[in-house]
């Protein structure tokens, strides 16, 4: 236990909003044109936060021991020995160039398994967590698809703003140069660039459950025409209230669509929800890493007398060896106020909440990322399914509602090989 006595061009991926364009060509396209400018509908409040009501003091339930372990043994992954290269699928030889170009020698496991089945327009369902590939294994063969004919669409579905920024990175690497248009729609960025980038036409579009849902109710996107479907992190977004909302969306695609269905688990809804919208799908699992093995887990306690963010401050001076942190609290008012704090008392800290403005979220990612600032608080949601290189420690400065959420927290250090540290304040 630790002692607590103390506009164009290939690479518009930053303009959130209004997403990347690899060239010149205006085909394809998802709006409908129709019914513009009509009354914003909303779904129902299930807008994320679904489990909002359910907050409880859970944490009492986690036996802390569990919070513990010092026998971390640095696992070296598994050697994969891929039965394909890249070279070996039939795909576009432009795309070989840009995978190349991205430095894959190898295609990752989820990869190697996946994308000769869905070059063949099979249904997916992925068993796979972030840090496997799994945003390659479904944009290759749909970029290959649009390449070969540029009225090809796609929606892809991600549970956070975030993912779905880092889905559209890979996408604008990937097709760099050849003219395919993405629009990135998510909450908390400006509607109005979004539908300008709708109106101008584009083959794939990357958003959040409810705002696409906002764009396909007021006709700004629609579906009918859209023959590539990706649910990635399935089971997050089931978490976070949104099967209602996919569903609809799902409901607005055609038959003959193509589904690639993502889910690092497969609770009973979500197996429902495949079941029902893929067909014959090739399952596809890949064994992830047990990266809890790889993080030393322990436990700070504190008691009535002790000033808690003292001791987190204490922590946070070792500076060699508390090099990059991502610190968790619960609610996002709790994480404001822990990161203004540390930022007044002299830390390079940064905050990513759901209450923060996304242009800011993703300033302070980026700088967190680039070891600009070498702290940050985050509430889970907002950190979610982030592969952010290098994090030497996470501190649960408060406990998590679930275990489950807790080794997704975990699950931010210790990775690539490499040691983390996770220690849990307990009252
Ligand atoms: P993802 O699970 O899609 O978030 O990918 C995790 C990380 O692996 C990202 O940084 C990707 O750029 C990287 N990646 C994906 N496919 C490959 C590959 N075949 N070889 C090496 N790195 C890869």
């Amino acid at each position: 236990m630790y002692n607590n006595t103390k506009q164009r061009g290939p690479s518009r991926s930053s303009n959130y909003s209004s997403g990347g364009r690899s060239g010149g060509a205006s085909r394809g396209g998802f709006s409908s044109g129709g019914n513009r400018g009509g009354g914003r509908s909303s779904f129902g409040g299930s807008r994320g936060g679904g489990n909002r009501n359910k907050r409880k003091s859970s944490y009492e339930r986690i036996d802390v021991s569990r919070f513990i372990s010092k026998s971390t043994v640095v696992e070296k992954e598994e050697i994969y020995l891929p039965t394909h290269t890249f070279g070996d699928f039939k795909i576009e030889a432009k795309l070989k160039l840009a995978i190349a170009n991205k430095n894959y020698i190898y295609p990752s496991p989820i990869q190697d398994k996946s994308i000769p089945h869905s070059l063949e327009g099979r249904d997916i369902l992925g068993i796979a967590d972030t840090g496997t590939g799994k945003t390659a294994a479904f944009l290759i063969p749909i970029l290959n698809k649009i390449i070969k004919d540029k009225n090809e669409t796609a929606i892809i579905i991600a549970p956070t703003r975030e993912l779905a920024i880092q889905i559209e990175k890979e996408c604008n690497d990937l097709a760099r140069g050849m003219q395919i248009w993405s629009v990135v729609c998510v909450g908390g960025a400006p509607i109005s660039a979004q539908i300008r980038g709708l109106r101008r036409e584009c083959n794939i579009v990357i958003g959040t459950p409810g705002r696409l849902l906002d764009l396909v109710k007021r006709g700004e996107i629609d579906l009918s025409t859209t023959r590539s479907v990706v649910l990635d992190e399935a089971d997050r977004m089931l978490d976070m209230g949104f099967i209602n909302d996919i569903t609809f969306l799902l409901e607005k695609t055609p038959n003959d669509r193509q589904g690639f269905f993502f889910s690092a688990t497969l609770p009973k809804p979500i197996e429902k929800l495949i079941e029902r919208f893929a067909s014959d799908p090739v399952k596809v699992m890949v064994k992830t890493r047990d990266t809890s093995k790889n993080v030393e887990q322990d436990v700070i306690r504190i008691n009535r007398d002790t000033n808690k963010i003292d001791v987190l401050c204490d922590l946070l001076d070792k500076e060699d060896e508390f090099k990059k942190v991502l610190i968790f609290s619960e609610m996002k008012h709790a994480v404001e106020k822990l990161s203004v704090e540390l930022i007044k008392r002299g830390y390079k800290a940064g905050s990513i909440h759901g209450d923060k403005r996304h242009n800011d979220r993703q300033k302070t990612l980026l700088k967190f990322r680039n070891n600009e600032i070498h702290i940050m608080v985050a509430t889970d949601v907002a950190a979610r399914g982030l592969d952010i290189p290098e994090v030497t420690h996470v501190i649960n400065y408060e406990i998590p509602q679930t275990y489950d959420t807790y080794i997704h927290r975990i699950g931010r250090t210790g990775r690539a090989d490499k040691k983390g540290v996770a220690l849990t304040f307990v009252g």
